[in-house]
């Protein structure tokens, strides 16, 4: 008996420490993806914050400018224009006249 008991008692500690190892690795798991979304939230940050109305070809300033109601960047060096998401198709929906008018403001006539 006293054999068997000692047995159950191993095979206790065993599972127990099986586990703990287990709790202790998910743990670790849950501390790296939480430092790996931290970084790459920190990464998105930093990017922003060096490339943010910045030109895309010679890295000059960009500045915004209304035109018929739609707002472009415009480099203030090499006048290259960005347009942000979603802008070409509000010139495209505008009447032809209002269209018109924006192209003219675009390239400045
Ligand atoms: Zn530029």
């Amino acid at each position: 008996m006293v054999e068997r008991d000692a047995k159950s008692e191993d095979e206790w500690f065993r599972r127990n420490e099986k586990e703990l190892l287990e709790t202790a690795r998910a743990a670790r798991l849950k501390r790296e993806q939480e430092r790996l979304a931290r970084e790459k939230a920190e990464e998105t940050k930093r990017l922003k914050d060096l490339h943010f109305m910045k030109c895309p070809k010679c890295g000059h300033d960009m500045k915004e400018e209304n035109l018929e109601k739609v707002s472009v960047d415009r480099c203030t060096h090499c006048e290259g224009i960005f347009f942000d998401a979603g802008e070409l198709e509000q010139i495209f929906a505008q009447k032809d006249e209002q269209r018109r008018g924006f192209f003219r403001k675009l390239v400045k006539i």
